[in-house]
């Protein structure tokens, strides 16, 4: 009977270890292979060049080895490139390169679909089919480094989960990719230079503090008034901003990290005067600045930006009561690449 081989990047460093000690092989192969998987980012047993024959066609009798593939890509006027990312199942994510003057970021994607049901995002068109491994999220940012070396010359810089998908409703998964991108024996990449973007999900925001863990957090608010929130971010009926604000708080006495809040200002919803105090006193109360991002409209919503002025009057008032504030451009968005856009456009069904 064909057992079906498991997938050798669901085995941890000790586990290779293991492996070839029950075989009768030294441990260290165990952590060679482990730096040609996670560091060298191969796909292949056969590049794996340290290895004998012997030991390769054991790898090969034991395991597979998924691995994401480019299906096609779509670069914008402002240089953005869009990747539509091919998973093992037929399933497809999208992954964003966005280069400035000075940076390079890679946006990545964490779930097929999102469970999430935000008015304003067309990812929440697409019905969550599965979460994406650990391997799936690394390979999109092993892809995206290989871009900015081969188009911009240098590594990337930064890394936002801002993706398709919600990254703390695939929590263990998102946590063990950054594992590998910053593990010293894998991409070796600075969790500072990460940004998780999370809708909101109380529990494991608190989770996070309590696993210390050190990339920055950004969370998507656009209201601070649990009324409009939840009109426009359903889920927020039960992650309310009582139970978000609580845990925020938690997060930052314990890891003394800086919030950012991500705010989309819209004609008619939220772009009152006491929209903008309540954002002021929510701020006052958490350390943290303030993102104003520009909407991307996307299909089947009436919602617009709010005007100009409403824009200025909320950065004015944030700036005059000293809370940080920038103001977000968007990339990509000929190609439907920016924020809130990526809902894979072309035709592909997974097999899931
Ligand atoms: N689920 C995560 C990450 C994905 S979205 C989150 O909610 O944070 C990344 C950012 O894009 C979020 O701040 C989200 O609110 C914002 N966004 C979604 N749709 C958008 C749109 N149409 N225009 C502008 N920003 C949008």
């Amino acid at each position: 009977m064909e057992v079906s081989k498991k997938d050798i990047r669901a085995l941890s460093k000790k586990d290779l270890e293991t492996f070839f000690i029950k075989h009768g092989v030294p441990s260290f192969k165990g952590s060679q292979v482990y730096e040609w998987l996670w560091q060298k980012g191969l796909h292949q047993f056969d590049l794996m060049t340290n290895l004998s024959k012997a030991h390769r066609a054991l790898l090969e009798a034991h395991f597979t080895l998924n691995h994401i593939q480019i299906d096609s890509q779509q670069r914008s006027v402002d240089g953005t490139l869009k990747n539509a990312v091919k998973l093992y199942d037929n399933f497809i994510v999208e992954s964003v390169l966005i280069p400035t003057s000075k940076r390079t970021t890679a946006c990545v994607s964490s779930q097929v679909g999102c469970s999430l049901d935000c008015s304003f995002c067309a990812t929440a068109s697409l019905k969550r089919m599965r979460n994406l491994n650990p391997d799936e999220i690394y390979d999109q940012v092993l892809a995206m480094n290989r871009q900015s070396q081969l188009y911009y010359n240098r590594p990337l810089s930064n890394i936002v989960f801002m993706g398709m998908g919600e990254p703390l409703m695939n929590y263990s998964n998102v946590l063990s990719a950054i594992d590998k991108i910053t593990d010293p024996k894998g991409l070796a990449m600075s969790p500072k230079r990460i940004t998780l973007s999370t809708s909101g999900v109380p529990k494991m925001i608190r989770k996070m503090a309590d696993d210390k863990v050190r990339f920055k957090l950004a969370v998507s608010l656009h209201s601070a008034r649990q009324e409009v929130r939840e009109k426009i971010m359903p889920f927020a009926k039960s992650f309310t901003l009582e139970d978000l604000e609580e845990a925020l708080l938690y997060w930052y006495l314990h890891t003394r990290s800086p919030l950012t809040f991500e705010y989309v200002v819209w004609k008619g919803i939220n772009d009152k005067k006491e929209d903008i105090q309540a954002l002021v006193k929510w701020c006052k109360r958490i350390p943290s600045k303030v993102n104003i991002i520009q909407y991307n409209p996307i299909d089947g919503t009436q919602m617009k930006q709010a005007d100009q002025s409403v824009l200025e009057d909320y950065i004015n008032t944030l700036e005059s009561q000293k809370i940080k504030v920038t103001y977000r451009r968007s990339r990509g968005v000929d190609i439907d690449a920016a924020c809130g856009q990526l809902a894979n456009k072309i035709e592909t069904k997974g097999n899931g």
